[in-house]
This record gives C-alpha cells, structure tokens and sequence, in this order.
C-alpha cells in the first residue's frame, strides 16, 4: 500500500517522495485480497498479519506526509472521542497532520468530554477534507454509524477499522477488531504500543475515558485483567483519575436532575422489560441537550425485576434513539440488530421512527425472536 500524492491538505515537503506517485490498489482488491473482513478477526483479536497491515499503513501515512482522518462514531461517547483523540495525538507526536470529525446535531463535544485533551485537532463534518487518503474509524460498527462522514471513506485510498463491537460489519479496506475488549481504547493503546509511541499525561488521559466509560468504571462483563493493566499503565502515565471521573460520572448541569425526574418518574414495567422516555420537550423544559439523557438509562437499568432496560431518547428530528441493556440473559444486541441497529451483547442501540409504544412492541418482538444468553 502507498498513499498518492492527492492529498489536499500535504504540503509539498513531505518527510519523502520516495513511496509517492505510485498507483494505489483499490479498497476493493486491498480488502479482499488481503482477507482483512472482520468476521475473520472476531474470534479472537486481530491476526499478526492484521497487526502488520495496519501498523505498516498507518506507519507509511506518517512517512508521506498524508493527511489522516480520525472519524468517531455519530453522538460520540468516551470511548469513540478518547480513541480518536489518543492515536491523534500520538500520531501527532511522530509528526502527522490529523483531522479528528464525528457527526453530532447541534456539532460539539458533549459536555462532559470536553476536558478531553486534543480537540485542537477537531473538525466539523463540513470542515473535514475531501479524499484524505487514509482515514481511520473508532468503535464504528457499520459504515451508517459514520452518519454524515460516511461518504469520507467512499474517497480514501485506505479505511482503518479500528473496534470491538461484535456486529462490526468489517466495512473498511483493514481491520483491527478485538471484540473480547472492553473498550476501543484498549486496542488503540495496543497499536500506540506497537508505533513506539510513548504515553504522555494527555494522550493517556484519552485512553483511560474510553477506558472508564465502557466499561463502567470496571464494572460491566468485558472488564478483563487485561483492562485493569491498561488502566495501571494509564495512571502511571500521570491521569489524574480522580479528576478525570468527577468530570466523566458527577458533573453535570443542574437541568439534568429535573430531566432525570421526568423519565424516572414515567418508568413502567412491560413483561420484564423496564422502560421510560425522554422527550424533545422534556430536554426544552430542562434547558438541556440530548447528551444529558445518555446516562439516564444507567438508572433505569437498576430495577431488579427486569431483565432489560429501554430508553427512548427523541432526537430534534422526532425519531427516537433507543438504548437498551440486559442484565445478563437477554442478547439485546442480537435485537438490536434485527431492527437496523446494533452494540454489545448487553448494551445495544437502535434508531426508530415509530411511535414510542411501537418502538417498544417491536424490541419486545425482536427480544423474542432472539436467542437468550447462556453462561
Ligand atoms: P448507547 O445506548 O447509545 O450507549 O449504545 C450502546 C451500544 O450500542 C454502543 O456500543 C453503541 O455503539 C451501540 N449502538 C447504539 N445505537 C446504535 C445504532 N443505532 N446502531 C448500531 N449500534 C448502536
Ligand atoms: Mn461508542
Ligand atoms: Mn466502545
């Protein structure tokens, strides 16, 4: 793989010529040739060759002088802004030119995140460049969850799959997919490792966030012994984690709490599905975004007589996105994913432009056409 000499945004110094100007394989041939599709990863982690491919990809990128664009997943979280914010700024370290970019409505870091070091290096969709020549995805499942980017991989000469969501559909020309990771981070730390980068405070600061956020502060299943070295590693590195997870968990604007009460206060059991809602005009009446409701399914998930929580949240455009979370024996996943959406087998999204009460008959629906969980 060689990057051309397209790149918009290169300067005509670049570190070397020599790899420039030679015709690049298509994301086709690279991606078939090469056997890179991520069900080929799933089991186990990413192969050495997959290691190799990326390592020299992103390594090559680096030489050239390339652009290379971070994209995070739509409404990003930790994890997705933490992993494209860590290996922006390691490559950063070594010298690349980096374009961070997600897809939010209203555009912008939550606000919980935006301690987050890094975002100088964060675009707007519409400032992010055309045809970058190597543009690298974090704990993107499927290309749609790119939302408005996802056509900035259609113009790339090579797409980085970098996740570990067991529905990835392996969109990208090479994939590093590790789905026994609790977080993205992890297997970005892993190929921070494998570029030689050291672990400054603020690159590991990014690293720890997708590193906390996914895994619950070390509580959900996919917490490894693995995670808990990295996070370790992390703190020796200098994160200040006191600091760091006041601002993650417990800082939030007053209009959370009234937002909170509203859809506790709706909560209803169907069956042993728990559930609630949160309006576009409950978010007015707060004086709050839509990111203030992504931790309210945390709550609800709590009572004991369910096996899955549900939370809708209605975006401005009066769809609903939905989150769901099982207590260990429903696959919310694998229901997410008969309705268009997807995730982890115990945290799980899905987007729906029913009404609510149908919205919820269809997961039900869904959830009994799914296979439950054994262990
Ligand atoms: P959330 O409920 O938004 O915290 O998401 C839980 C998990 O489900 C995360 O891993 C998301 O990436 C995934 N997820 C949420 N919504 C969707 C969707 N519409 N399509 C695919 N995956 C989703
Ligand atoms: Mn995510
Ligand atoms: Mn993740």
């Amino acid at each position: 793989m060689t990057f051309l000499a397209t790149d918009p945004l290169a300067a005509s110094a670049g570190p070397t010529g020599a790899a420039m100007g030679t015709a690049s394989t298509s994301q086709e041939t690279r991606a078939g040739s090469q056997g890179q599709k991520a069900t080929a990863a799933a089991a186990s982690g990413p192969s050495p060759e997959q290691w190799d491919a990326a390592v020299a990809l992103v390594e090559q990128a680096v030489a050239v002088g390339t652009t290379i664009g971070l994209l995070a997943h739509v409404n990003p979280d930790g994890d997705a802004l933490g992993s494209a914010l860590a290996l922006g700024l390691a490559l950063q370290s070594r010298g690349a030119r980096v374009v961070v970019s997600f897809e939010a409505v209203p555009f912008g870091v939550p606000a919980n995140l935006r301690f987050l070091p890094g975002q100088h290096m964060i675009v707007a969709p519409e400032q992010f460049p055309d045809d970058v020549p190597l543009v690298i995805t974090f704990d993107t499942g499927s290309l749609d969850r790119l939302g408005v980017l996802a056509p900035a991989t259609a113009g790339a000469q090579a797409v980085l799959v970098i996740d570990h969501h067991r529905s990835n559909t392996g969109f990208g020309t090479d994939v590093l997919l590790d789905v026994t990771a609790a977080s993205t981070t992890e297997v970005v730390a892993a190929l921070v490792d494998k570029l030689g980068v050291p672990l400054s405070e603020e690159l590991a600061t990014a690293l720890y966030v997708g590193l906390v956020t996914d895994t619950g502060s070390f509580r959900y299943s996919a917490t490894s012994p693995e995670s808990h070295e990295l996070a370790a590693r992390l703190l020796r590195a200098g994160v200040r984690h006191a600091e760091v997870n006041l601002l993650v968990w417990d800082t939030r604007p007053l209009g959370y709490l009234p937002l909170l009460a509203a859809a506790l206060g709706r909560v209803k059991l169907w069956g042993d599905v728990v559930w609630t809602w949160v309006s576009v005009d409950d978010l007015e009446a707060a004086g709050v975004g839509l990111e203030e409701a992504e931790s309210i399914i945390d709550v609800v998930r709590t009572a004991e007589q369910s096996q899955v929580a549900v939370v809708l949240k209605q975006d401005v455009d009066g769809s609903w996105r939905v989150s769901t979370r099982s207590r260990g024996k429903v696959d919310v996943g694998a229901a997410c994913g008969l309705l268009g959406g997807g995730g982890h087998q115990l945290a799980a999204g899905f987007t729906s432009w029913d009404d609510a009460a149908t919205t919820l008959e269809k997961f039900r629906a869904a959830v009994a056409r799914t296979a439950p969980l054994t262990s």
